[in-house]
């Protein structure tokens, strides 16, 4: 339980990532999403807590940053990682994956000559599936017209 609550931390960690030029700094934040924040269904217990500070971040730093980055989670509702796509296996369970020298998951579609990486995978419940409401970025998070969105993890089997 510990190593979940320190992975959804690290999502909701706001860093900034990159000094430019000792003036300019990009303000990164990650994956303040409804799947994530209390009665998601990955949620971390009070994790809506950040956003009044990002919001705080963002309202007496506007200057300093030149760029500002959400990223959101944006799973295929296949996604390997999902504890729903293997038999028998509960969230937070985990999983060997298997892949090859080309990166691409040994499995019934894809039958690997060589195995070059054995990856351990934890489970996780169905969150932040493409175009779910779960998905959405929380409509508390003080945003830009200018604010740049990366989704991530967009690949079923990676
Ligand atoms: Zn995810």
């Amino acid at each position: 339980m510990m190593l979940f609550y320190f992975r959804c931390f690290i999502f909701f960690l706001v860093a900034i990532v990159t000094e430019i030029q000792c003036k300019n700094a990009a303000l990164v934040i990650i994956d303040v999403q409804l799947c994530f924040l209390p009665n998601g269904s990955l949620a971390v217990p009070d994790g809506d807590q950040v956003i009044p500070v990002i919001n705080d971040i963002r309202s007496k730093h506007k200057d300093k940053f030149s760029l500002v980055v959400l990223s959101q989670d944006w799973h295929c509702s296949d996604h390997i990682s999902f504890a729903s796509q293997h038999n028998e296996k509960n969230p937070f369970e985990y999983i060997q994956l298997l892949y090859d020298d080309k990166g691409l998951l040994c499995d019934s579609t894809h039958n690997c000559s060589v195995v070059k990486y054995n990856i351990t995978q934890r489970l996780w419940p169905d969150h932040c599936v493409i175009n779910s409401t779960s998905a959405d970025i929380s409509s508390k998070l003080t945003r830009s017209f200018n604010d740049l969105i990366i989704k991530k993890a967009t690949t079923a089997k990676v």
